[in-house]
């Protein structure tokens, strides 16, 4: 359908070939070709303006090398800045120094929580070899609990178990007691998905996060719900503070600008990216590719 952003600032560049230096005038060409491309890429305008101005102060007055043509000198330059603004690889959840680690998990209503909480569970297990407990704090939905339960199943964990009527402060304190008692490394809680931002079920999630005291406060969102995802974000750190974000549903299309303005907005690591239903389905945030999916 569009031609990609690559192409694109390879032949608006290369029009150029022969010169030493890149002015001003090359470079803001290019600009208006990489702002309708991340535009296109669903990235939110205020991270598109800051984009391209980093981008321009970079390539201003750069040496035209000579092995590479200009066009794909500008490719490499705005591949490079949207890496360095993605975020450095690896950055993992973090355990705490004396188990358990606690991890609060938040989002809203169909964003993939509960999926992505088993599959940290199971990531947790497999591959740290630690032993994980989950727990669903939401009352909200009758059957949420039971399916966290089945999941844990699935995913060869632990799971807290229910009891009918309880409000989510006092299952957090059961689970944190559990988890202390019986030795667990990691305390998963799931919490109540909202449908949107809402007031009541904010308060909650406050009082839980008091009360449990997180190493890890990871929003889930959908990469599908673009902007919606991106202000999602914003509000969520600015009311519980978060220390990442697992972005699920990146095996669908979305183009990736919402990691780019979640990261942008938030200042909060992408850390994990739900890839699929499966439980296996989780991969560490890897900002190469995801720079190249918005440059392709
Ligand atoms: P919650 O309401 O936020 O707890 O959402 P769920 O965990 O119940 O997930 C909602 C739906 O999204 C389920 O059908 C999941 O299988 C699906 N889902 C979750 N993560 C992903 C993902 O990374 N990719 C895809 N394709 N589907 C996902």
């Amino acid at each position: 359908m569009f031609e990609n952003l690559s192409s694109r600032l390879t032949k608006v560049f290369d029009r150029l070939k022969g010169r030493g230096v890149l002015s001003e005038e090359d470079v803001g060409t290019a600009m208006r070709e990489i702002r309708v491309a991340l535009l296109e890429a669903d990235v939110a305008l205020p991270v598109v303006k800051d984009f391209v101005a980093g981008v321009r102060e970079k390539a201003v007055g750069q040496e035209v090398v000579k092995s590479i043509s200009p066009g794909q000198m500008v490719v490499k330059i705005v591949h490079d800045h949207l890496k360095e603004l993605l975020g450095g690889e690896g950055d993992e959840i973090r355990l705490a120094g004396s188990p358990p680690t606690v991890m609060l998990m938040a989002g809203l209503q169909g964003s993939g929580k509960t999926t992505s909480s088993a599959k940290l569970a199971r990531r947790l297990r497999a591959r740290d070899r630690k032993k994980v407990l989950l727990a669903s704090l939401d009352v909200q939905r009758p059957a949420a609990q039971h399916q966290l339960e089945v999941l844990a199943q699935q995913a060869e964990v632990a799971s807290l178990p229910i009891v009918q009527g309880q409000q989510p402060v006092e299952i957090t304190r059961r689970a944190l007691d559990t988890a202390r008692r019986e030795g667990f490394d990691v305390l998963i809680l799931d919490t109540a998905g909202r449908l949107s931002i809402d007031e009541a079920l904010m308060g909650e999630l406050v009082q839980v996060r008091d009360l449990a005291q997180p190493h890890e406060t990871l929003l889930v969102a959908d990469a599908l719900t673009g902007q919606d995802a991106v202000n999602t974000a914003r509000i969520f750190n600015e009311r519980i503070g978060l220390t990442g974000i697992v972005l699920t549903r990146m095996d669908g299309d979305a183009r990736g600008g919402a990691a780019l303005s979640m990261r942008h907005v938030t200042g909060r690591p992408i850390k994990l990216v739900g890839m699929g239903e499966k439980l296996d389905a989780l991969e560490a945030f890897h900002p190469e590719r995801i720079a190249s999916r918005i440059l392709d």
